[in-house]
């Protein structure tokens, strides 16, 4: 195996030579808040997630001349959006690093480290087929049709694959790595401590939500979501996808779980345990909210309109129905105000 310079693990920290360094340089996590420069550690890990949740393609690396900083804010900043259990600032998180060290890959002029970092990703960056157990299990996520096994040319086992299609896979297979064991279980005594830095996060994943979905809309909920909702105030026993689809999108148009949980209570047979049980391990495990497609497979897409024709997700179907209600309610303001001014108008005519 080839060796690795700790100036490469700056750009893939994710390797597990990147942890025998933190061990070796006795950094520990618990007790890390008690110390000013451990203080610093934590600050820099938060601002790291700050900047993922906030879209920003690229954290710029530390110049501060601390030659570990970016791979210690890079764990911690592994153990803060674990302490969320906030699957939105889980997944920001993820995808935001797994953008970083796509892009430091994609300019890495050292052949035996990108090597080594594709090892580890199990993929060659020279690929032109991937053997099709490989290749579904790179693709499983891209929704496009052209990425369906059934659309691509298989021979003898293998899936022909374009070099801009590798990059695509390997994009994606960076982020299910980088994501795999996210969220984390961290002890109690941990998250207890690292609790001012993770509120903080809480914050701003949900200022971020506010600012992308706006205050929730009820009326532009898609009409599967307001099927499932009506079937969970019935008592109706939502499947698992179904569940999972409810919570997943309340959750990403910015309900806390709490407020989701209280869409749950409208049921006669409420369990508030059970419940409490059933969103908590949604919104701290699963990650992608289903597309049209995937609730159409699982029975859940019901009940079409014509907004429906021009989404393949219902959070785009949400987006879409809102700005509607928006611009509707701005003109039926301005003509309100328009009769207004005309009836004063009338009446100083009058007098
Ligand atoms: S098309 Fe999409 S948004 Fe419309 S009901 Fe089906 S799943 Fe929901």
């Amino acid at each position: 195996m080839a060796a690795v310079e700790l100036a490469d693990l700056l750009h893939y920290p994710f390797l597990p030579e990147a942890q025998k360094i933190l061990a070796s340089r006795g950094i520990s996590v618990a007790g890390l808040s008690k110390t000013g420069s451990g203080k610093n550690y934590l600050d820099k890990a938060a601002e790291r997630v700050v900047f993922a949740i906030d879209g920003k393609e690229t954290y710029p690396s530390d110049i501060s001349g601390d030659n570990i900083s970016d791979i210690v804010t890079y764990v911690l900043a592994r153990v803060l959006v674990s302490c969320t259990k906030d699957r939105r600032t889980v997944e920001r998180f993820v995808r935001a690093e797994a953008k970083r060290v796509f892009s430091y890959l994609k300019q890495e002029q050292n052949q035996t480290i990108k090597s080594r970092v594709c090892s580890e990703f199990g993929i060659s960056l020279d690929a032109e087929r991937l053997s099709v157990l490989q290749y579904v299990e790179m693709a499983a996520n891209i929704r496009e049709e052209k990425w369906r096994l059934i659309n691509r040319e298989v021979s003898a086992g293998q899936v022909s694959i374009s070099a801009d299609e590798l990059e695509i896979l390997l994009s994606e297979k960076i982020r299910v790595y980088l994501g795999s064991s996210l969220p984390m279980n961290v002890p109690g005594a941990i998250e207890r401590e690292f609790a001012p830095w993770t509120e903080k996060l809480l914050i701003k994943t949900q200022e971020r939500t506010l600012a992308e979905f706006g205050a929730i809309d009820e009326s532009a909920y898609p009409p599967c979501i307001q099927a499932l909702i009506q079937g969970a105030a019935a008592g109706v026993n939502l499947t698992h996808s179904g569940r999972f689809a409810l919570v997943s999108f309340l959750h990403l148009i910015g309900m806390d779980a709490s407020q989701i949980e209280g869409i749950f209570a409208r049921s006669p047979d409420y369990n508030p345990d059970m419940t409490m049980y059933q969103v908590d391990h949604i919104l701290t495990n699963e990650y992608t909210p289903p597309s049209c497609a995937t609730m159409l497979t699982h029975g859940i897409c019901v009940s079409k309109d014509s907004t429906c024709e021009k989404v393949s997700h219902p959070l785009n179907y949400y987006r879409e129905r809102k700005r509607y209600l928006e611009r509707k309610r701005r003109l039926e303001e301005a003509k309100a105000k328009k009769a207004e001014e005309g009836a004063v108008s009338e009446t100083k005519n009058e007098g």
